[in-house]
C-alpha cells in the first residue's frame, strides 16, 4: 500500500492521517527531509498558510518540496494546503513562497465576512455517490487556472456561485475546503487512488 505523508509542521495534520489509513493507506508525518524523501504522496493540510510556509523554511523543508512536486510527487492540499500548492497567492499582505504545485492563482481568506465560514453540498467531478458536504473555513478560492488544470468543483449557490474551489493537475489535487473533518472518505480516496494508478502531468 502507498506511504503518504502528512506535512506536520502546523495545521490538522491528525484528521488527514485517519482519513488516510481508513482509505487504505499508509500515514506518516513528515517533518525531515528524511522523512519526505520516503513518501509515494503528501498531503498537505489545513491550517495557516503563512505559519506553514515560515515552517517549511526553518525546517528545510521549501526546496526539497519544490523539487518534489518538480519531480511529480503525487500531492494533495486542503484549505491552506491549496494556498501553499499554488503558483501566485493573491494577499495583499503576505509574500508567499508559492510551491507551483498547480498552476493556479489562489485568493487567500476569499469569502469574506459573511460566508467567512459555511458548509455546502457540491458535485465534485468523478465522485460517485452523490454531492460532497464541503466544511469552509476561512477558505481560498481559485481566481485563475492555467492550461491544463482541471476544476473539480465550484460553489454552487450564494455570493460566490461560480467559485472554483477544487482543481487538479496531473497528480496534484487541491480542495478549498476540509474532507478530513466530515468523515466522507472519498476525497482522500480519490488522491490515493493517483499513487496506484498515476495520471500523466500535463
Ligand atoms: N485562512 C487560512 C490561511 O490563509 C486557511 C484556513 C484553513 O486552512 N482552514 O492559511
Amino acid at each position: 500500500k502507498p506511504t503518504i505523508g502528512v506535512l506536520a509542521l502546523q495545521g490538522d495534520v491528525r484528521e488527514h492521517l485517519h482519513a488516510l489509513a481508513a482509505c487504505g493507506a499508509e500515514p506518516v508525518p513528515v517533518r525531515r527531509e528524511s522523512e519526505l524523501a520516503a513518501v509515494d504522496g503528501l498531503v498537505l493540510p489545513g491550517g495557516e498558510s503563512t505559519a506553514i510556509s515560515k515552517l517549511l523554511e526553518v525546517f528545510d523543508l521549501l526546496e526539497p518540496l519544490r523539487l518534489r512536486l518538480r519531480d511529480g510527487l503525487p500531492a494533495y492540499g486542503s484549505c491552506a494546503g491549496m494556498i501553499l500548492l499554488a503558483s501566485e497567492v493573491l494577499d495583499t499582505r503576505l509574500d508567499m513562497r508559492a510551491l507551483s504545485g498547480i498552476d493556479m492563482t489562489v485568493r487567500r481568506n476569499a469569502f469574506g465576512r459573511q460566508v467567512d465560514s459555511f458548509e455546502t453540498d457540491l458535485d465534485f467531478a468523478g465522485l460517485d455517490g452523490g454531492p460532497v458536504r464541503a466544511v469552509f473555513i476561512r477558505a481560498p478560492w481559485v481566481e485563475q487556472v492555467g492550461d491544463g488544470v482541471e476544476v473539480l468543483a465550484t460553489v454552487p449557490s450564494g455570493p460566490a456561485a461560480g467559485r472554483i474551489v477544487a482543481v487538479r493537475q496531473g497528480n496534484v489535487m487541491a480542495t478549498s475546503f476540509h474532507p478530513e473533518v466530515t468523515g466522507d472518505l472519498r476525497v482522500h480516496r480519490l488522491f490515493v487512488d493517483t499513487m496506484v494508478r498515476p495520471r500523466a502531468r500535463v
